[in-house]
């Protein structure tokens, strides 16, 4: 196999990795022919069989613990532990997934999902980059460490956690946490579910965004009215709910609930500027990743990507009441119902962001209006790196030298488990993955760029030999 992105490091490490290639090619081959597809009940036979696959494939690959874990609601977590020889190593636990988005044919693929094909330097099928890709990428990093280095343990303790749900929303992540935080006591935790902004362009994600639900119901009426005997003498539903939506931001793009900003962090100097340092070709962006999109719009004074990973948002996703079908129906309807999610940034507490909202809207209910407001579950915490900590040095640098250039901090806009994950095991997080946007996770005709996962498992094989220096330093 060839790689266009050169030049390679010329490490033992990029030597050990080449080596394995092609036994690696197939061995992803077979796990993503299993349609781990975690949101299907008819699937979740396949989501453990899935996890019995990886965990074989560690007990061959010697790890000294390998156990598949379904003693909580949650569908099967592979969890595996490869101690250091040397007992002063730090623990570093890696955390991916092995449950895959849903896929078919129908969706508008122009392959079966779960018949991966390698075609030119890319492999297709579903979960090829998103997880199982990077997941496999980890295994052959270890492998390739413990090949350039000669030692039959590696030079960190290594455990790792592959969860099966994370695709359903990690549901039952929290419990696995507390039933088995003994197990999974670490120093550092790396997550491979992620990837960088573009191919010609090294980076690390080095941030999440979080997340609070907002659904308001007005009430009007018991039932829907005649708009010629009713309207204009009541309330409507709709429109009220319509004026309360055109509340939620300002001119400028700014949100107006009072207080939403208090906490904000504003990213670094140094991180806004390596995020102007990056490429950022807007008409290909809008016209690719964002599928179409006309025109990029926001909060003033911010770019793109800082209104991506560094802004928050008040984002309506549903606004539904009274009649859209054919024809027309003369009613003032009886109720709307509104829909919101919130991203949140660095300092935002979700709790505190609830509370904000539900008092925002409990204070412009209009008269004759009956208004329901909830904010569903506890939401997501957002998730910054510490860029100056040892672990995304590290990472960088063992990227660096796979990828052949520096590699830039960056972040990314949506949110996942990772908040919850460094709070319940109390260990700093970072991130190490080579996802591209155009690996087309959770979409149709998913694929991952073979050259890109081999420098990703080299960077992983050098990240161990790092962070084992590093750990030992006074
Ligand atoms: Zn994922």
């Amino acid at each position: 196999m060839t790689s266009t992105i050169e030049p390679l490091s010329g490490t033992v490490e990029q030597t050990e990795v080449a080596a394995r290639a092609d036994a690696f090619v197939a061995e992803l081959s077979e796990w993503l022919r299993i349609p781990s597809i975690s949101a299907d009940p008819d699937h979740h036979g396949d989501v453990a069989r899935s996890a019995e696959w990886l965990a074989a494939t560690l007990r061959r690959d010697g790890w000294p613990t390998v156990e598949v874990w379904s003693d909580t609601a949650a569908l099967p977590a592979v969890y595996a532990h490869w101690p250091a020889a040397d007992p002063a190593a730090p623990t570093v636990l890696v955390y991916g997934h092995h449950d895959v988005q849903p896929a078919d044919l129908d969706d508008g693929w122009s392959f079966a999902p779960f018949d991966p094909q390698v075609v030119g330097e890319e492999l297709r099928g579903r979960g090829a980059s998103d997880d199982k890709g990077h997941i496999a990428m980890v295994l052959l990093g270890v492998r390739a460490h413990l090949a350039a280095t000669g030692a039959s343990a590696p030079a960190v303790s290594l455990k790792l956690l592959v969860e099966g749900e994370e695709e359903s929303g990690s549901a039952h992540l929290a419990e696995v946490l507390a039933a088995h935080g003994d197990a999974l006591a670490c120093d550092e935790i790396v997550v491979t579910d992620t990837g960088m902004v573009d191919r010609e362009t090294p980076t690390v994600c080095c941030g999440m965004r979080g997340l609070v639900d907002l659904e308001v119901v007005y009430r009007g009426a018991s039932v829907d009215l005649h708009s010629g005997q009713f309207g204009g003498a009541v309330p409507n539903p709709v429109t009220e709910l319509a004026r309360l939506v055109a509340t939620f931001h300002d001119e400028d793009g700014h949100i107006a609930v009072p207080g939403f900003y208090d906490d904000v962090r504003e990213p670094t100097a140094e991180e806004r500027a390596a995020w102007a340092a990056l490429p950022f070709d807007e008409p290909a962006w809008l016209a690719g990743s964002a599928a179409g999109a006309m025109a990029t719009s926001g909060e003033a004074g911010w770019s793109t990507y800082e209104r991506l990973w560094a802004r928050p948002t008040a984002e309506v996703n549903g606004l539904h009441g009274g009649y859209a079908g054919p024809g027309h129906k003369t009613i003032v309807p009886h109720s709307a119902t509104l829909k919101m999610t919130f991203r949140l940034v660095d300092h935002q507490d979700p709790a505190r962001i609830k509370a904000l909202l539900e008092r925002y809207v409990a204070d412009r209910v209009p008269a004759g209006i009956d208004a329901e407001v909830s904010t569903g579950g506890p939401g997501v915490p957002p998730l910054i790196c510490d860029l100056d900590s040892d672990l995304v040095a590290s990472i960088r640098e063992a990227m660096g030298i796979a990828l052949g250039a520096e590699v830039l901090p960056a972040r990314e806009g949506g949110s996942g488990p990772e908040a919850l994950l460094t709070e319940a095991l109390g260990a700093p997080l970072a991130f190490l993955g080579v996802m591209l946007p155009g690996d087309r996770i959770h979409a149709p005709d998913e694929r991952a760029v073979l050259p890109l996962l081999l420098r990703g498992a080299e960077s992983v094989a050098h990240l161990w030999r790092l962070l084992a220096a590093r750990g030992r330093r006074p």
